[in-house]
């Protein structure tokens, strides 16, 4: 209606007819029947709006069969060519849109002037009439089926890339506000401004909001200029022909900088978010053990070196697995990779209250640093959990029920630790369940600096060992 109504001359015609566009969207994604009946409503809306216009009754009819025939032709090309709900404006398949819009409008533009010539015995000059119906009908197909398809993947919760909610919508209002303001002066040649305000658009907004712009753009330029306004109707004063001969190719070329611009921007976009994707790996890679998506040595390194350097107190536990290798000798390594994971997510579970942080160093070992004032009496009380938590409950495994027990060395920080490097406190983890090990096993030590000095990594058994376990 807006079509008829606003874009039409006074000889009832229009430089392009974007309608045809919504049946063809309707054969490219609904369902056979649902989209006969979207096109039984079109032609019958277009039979209707026709009677308003300048042609004949004969002429109304034929134009409205010839506007089913087209998508009808256009629409399994499309869909075999170009995909259904696809972004059409993707180079290949914008290529092979436009080829396919330009054969089925000369088709149908072919039979639409042999019947006017043969049976309405229409004297106008008939090469002018094929081309201008054929350029009319390409371009409202070229201009108006891919920003329906935008529009129809955006309501199908298909969103698209946006660049900020705000920048590209001013920037659509501005185009269009602008392509009316220049085009309702016939005196000026400054509508070719609507370029850069288009590309810059295309640069911004995603390609749904570019099309729909241009679209809006082409409606209201052409309006205008079919009422005689604008500098295009002014450069041609010879009648509808030679108009809609101006307007139909600078419409066109409008459509072709943003949608070249805008797949440009988008393909670089699409790069971009691949990169910062590949970032996000590779900074996960280089921090996270990846049998068991713990944080690695240099991550718990990086965490202790933040906590020294706030000030923040508390304990650091090293864990290792006792007589793993037996269980990768006797059971196979894939059992033994089983356990890894089902001690590790234990481990998470029991100091998932604790605001902890769990890594893996390697091979059996673990490590958990956990934040807090700790006394003796309450690292004792942890390390019982731990030992409680972790080993009392066998392991249901792929090979059935399985027991392991562990070795634990525990080290406190203080908040006046600033000056320790994280190696040295973990390094007094290490002496510890190195002399938990030592002490038979399934067990835990705390080191004692009291009992000697850092470097010699003197831990006191006998003052913190216990034995727990299954
Ligand atoms: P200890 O009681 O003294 O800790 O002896 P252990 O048998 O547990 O031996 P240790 O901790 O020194 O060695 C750990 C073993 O873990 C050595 C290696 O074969 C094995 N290992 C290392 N990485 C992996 C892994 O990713 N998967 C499996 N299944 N085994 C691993
Ligand atoms: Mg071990």
């Amino acid at each position: 209606m807006v079509t008829r109504f606003l874009c039409s001359d006074d000889e009832g015609y229009t430089s392009f007819w974007p309608p045809n566009a919504v049946m063809l969207a309707a054969l490219l994604t609904l369902r056979m029947r649902l989209a006969a009946c979207v096109l039984v409503a079109c032609f019958l809306l277009n039979l209707l709006v026709n009677r308003q216009s300048a042609l004949s009754p004969p002429e109304s009819l034929l134009a409205c069969v010839l506007n089913v025939f087209l998508v009808v032709l256009a629409a399994p090309f499309t869909r075999r060519f170009c995909g259904a709900m696809t972004n059409l404006t993707r180079p290949r398949r914008f290529v092979a849109f436009t080829i396919i819009a330009v054969l089925a409008a000369a088709v149908e533009a072919g039979a639409g002037t042999t019947f006017e010539r043969v049976v309405l015995d229409d004297p106008s000059e008939q090469l002018g009439e094929w081309l201008q119906w054929v350029f009319c009908d390409a371009l409202g197909l070229l201009l108006a089926t891919p920003a329906m398809l935008s529009v129809l993947r955006y309501w199908e919760g298909r969103k698209p890339h946006r660049n900020g909610p705000a920048g590209p919508v001013i920037l659509s209002v501005v185009s269009v506000v602008l392509a009316i303001f220049l085009f309702s002066f016939s005196r000026s040649s400054f509508f070719l401004f609507t370029y850069p305000v288009l590309v810059l658009l295309a640069f911004r907004a995603s390609a749904g909001q570019v099309l729909t712009s241009i679209f809006f753009v082409s409606v209201f330029t052409s309006a205008l200029t079919a009422h005689g306004l604008g500098p295009i109707a002014r450069l041609s004063p010879d009648g509808h022909l030679m108009r809609a001969a101006m307007l139909q190719p600078y419409l066109f070329s409008l459509f072709l900088t943003a949608v070249l611009v805008s797949n440009a921007s988008g393909e670089n976009r699409r790069h971009t978010n691949r990169l910062s994707l590949m970032k996000q790996h590779l900074e996960y890679a280089a921090t996270h053990d990846s049998l068991t998506s713990l944080i690695n040595r240099r991550r718990l390194r990086h965490i202790l070196v933040s906590l020294l350097v706030e000030g923040s107190p508390g304990a650091v536990f090293l864990i290792d697995i006792d007589h793993f290798k037996q269980i990768n000798d006797s059971l196979g390594h894939h059992i033994g990779d089983e356990v890894l994971k089902a001690f590790s997510k234990r481990m998470v579970d029991l100091l998932a209250c604790r605001n902890a942080h769990i890594a893996r160093l390697g091979g059996d070992e673990f490590a958990a640093i956990v934040p807090g004032h700790f006394t003796h009496e309450m690292l004792d009380v942890l390390c019982s959990s731990f030992a409680d938590g972790l080993l009392l409950q066998p392991y249901i495994l792929s090979c059935g029920e399985r027991s392991v027990t562990a070795s634990i060395g525990a080290a406190f920080f203080h908040a006046t630790d600033a000056h320790l490097q994280p190696g040295e406190i973990i390094r007094r983890a290490d002496v510890a369940l190195y002399q938990a090990k030592r002490a038979g096993r399934n067990g835990y030590c705390l080191f004692s600096a009291a009992s000697g000095p850092p470097s010699h990594g003197q831990a006191d058994p006998a003052d913190h060992h216990a034995t727990t376990g299954p």
